[in-house]
């Protein structure tokens, strides 16, 4: 086994016993980046230099000894709308094509804090907007899995880098879907955290009501550990909450006896690719048949997710990405420079992509007086309905399992023409932004090859539970094998 194909829990074990070196751990993530990356395209920027530099850093301090952090010397690739100090930071977008952030993102602080390596910013859509990383300013991310399909979006790159052995562990952040998606898609494990545990801070924002940056790795330890460094309070984000912080790695080992595991019919009905179906109740029997207890329960509003979602975040949308003016950040298209209003105009209209503009004028539409009580209103009521759902249904049981995807990962360009498909893509995801819930992504088997997700949907602030009924899948499956 090459080391890039390693987890970070092995990795950081070998590294404490001294077998090897976090050099010859990112020597073979960027040798693989040499091989792979001309046609998966995980990556916007890649910062091999630094890098190195850091992996020599984090080989001193294992010299030296001590109790380190478990990321210490482990490579981690950053999705691009987390800014990082000195580090040109995109969001696939031409118009921050040249912005070079002065500070760190605080997720990415935290894991520099932790002594993790950084391989380099992973391609994503423009803005996080789009289930694909089709819409880039770098081209699309491929899925490693099969080049010919996309790798699911927005943190495609992300997902991709870890799929392919890019990277060992990395940072995405998932507004309605964008970590756990990709992660199916590609075959790996990736968990978005309720809205509030993990700081927003330095997150380029999309929608801020729905944005939270997680963890994604090869496996749920992996993710766990991750969570354990990047989760906590932070002054400089208004909305990270106050709460306790628990050792996520430690809910890894409670098992799935007597655990209720709720099974909305909604989520298994038309429009689910059968053999995705089949997968996912698959894992919910093996679950079952190891002591765990499934219930069904009902989510009335769901079908009322994608329009919800795409409303607000599209109102959020198009006013966070006022900023974005020629005047502020990086790119400026200007003919002539006393004319302010053409100036914004131009720079807008040439400088963000077609997904973008049509959320912003998506948005702007619903936000407009006349039509605010008709769209957004409305769509922020059956938020409350969704979420009245989720606390109904948490009553009776302790997490939910779902598809994450209602097909498998499709060819490129396939849905590109038609955006309303793409949308439609995310639909067993959005909920879960929209009620603030953690939810993880984790593989259950393939179909032809192509990797197949099985979501688990946990109670605000309960990751312990979803980690624990991820690990406890996983360790049954390794059992079979
Ligand atoms: N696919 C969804 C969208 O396009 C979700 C994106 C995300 O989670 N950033 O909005």
């Amino acid at each position: 086994m090459e080391l890039c194909d390693g987890n970070a829990m092995e990795l950081a074990g070998m590294l404490r016993r001294g077998e090897i070196s976090s050099r010859e751990i990112t020597e073979s993530v960027f040798k693989r980046i040499d091989e792979r990356e001309a046609s998966v395209n995980a990556f916007i920027t890649t910062t091999r230099e630094t890098a190195f530099k850091q992996a020599a850093l984090a080989d001193e301090k294992f010299r030296k000894g001590g109790d380190l952090p478990l990321l210490t010397g482990i490579p981690v690739a950053v999705k691009d709308v987390l800014c990082t100090k000195g580090i040109k930071t995109t969001c696939g977008s031409k118009i921050l094509e040249n912005f070079v952030p002065t500070y760190n993102a605080t997720a990415f602080q935290k894991l520099q804090d932790a002594g993790a390596v950084i391989v380099g910013k992973a391609n994503m859509d423009e803005f996080a907007m789009g289930s694909s990383t089709e819409n880039s300013i770098a081209g699309p991310t491929r899925n490693p899995n099969d080049v010919t399909k996309v790798a699911g979006g927005s943190s495609g790159g992300s997902a991709a880098a870890v799929c392919a052995g890019e990277s060992i562990l990395a940072l995405g952040t998932d507004t309605g879907g964008s970590i756990r998606q990709p992660c199916a898609f590609c075959g790996v494990t990736g968990i978005k955290p309720t809205y509030g545990r993990v700081s927003r801070y330095g997150l380029i924002a999309y929608a801020s009501s729905l944005d939270q940056i997680g963890a994604i790795g090869k496996n749920v330890s992996d993710c766990a550990m991750m969570l354990n460094v990047i989760s906590g309070h932070d002054p400089l984000d208004t909305t990270s909450l106050h709460v306790e912080k628990p050792d996520f790695l430690k809910a890894l080992s409670k098992g799935i006896d007597g655990v209720r595991i709720g099974i909305p019919q909604e989520f298994f009905a038309e429009g689910l690719d059968p053999q995705i179906k089949e997968k996912v109740l698959d894992a919910v029997t093996l679950l079952e048949k190891n002591g765990a207890h499934v219930i069904p329960v009902n989510l009335p509003h769901s079908p009322y997710a994608i329009g919800a979602y795409y409303l607000i975040a599209t109102a959020e949308a198009s006013s966070n990405l006022a900023r974005f003016d020629g005047v502020k950040y990086g790119y400026r298209k200007s003919e002539d420079d006393a004319d302010c209003l053409a100036m914004y105009h131009k720079t807008r209209t040439t400088g963000f992509g077609t997904e973008v503009k049509r959320r912003i004028m998506l948005g702007t539409y619903v936000l407009s007086a006349g039509y605010y009580d008709a769209y957004y209103l409305k769509a922020q009521k059956a938020r409350t309905m969704i979420k009245k759902d989720f606390d109904e249904a948490f009553r009776k049981v302790d997490c939910i399992m779902t598809p994450v995807s209602p097909c498998l990962p499709f060819a490129l360009g396939e849905k590109m023409t038609d955006p309303l498909q793409m949308y439609l893509v995310d639909i067993y995801t959005v909920s879960l932004n929209l009620a603030g819930l953690p939810g993880m992504s984790l593989p259950c088997g393939s179909i032809d090859g192509l990797p197949v997700g099985l979501q688990i949907i946990g109670k605000p602030l309960d990751e312990e539970m979803v980690l624990r009924a991820g690990a406890a899948y996983e360790q049954l499956v390794e059992k079979q094998i």
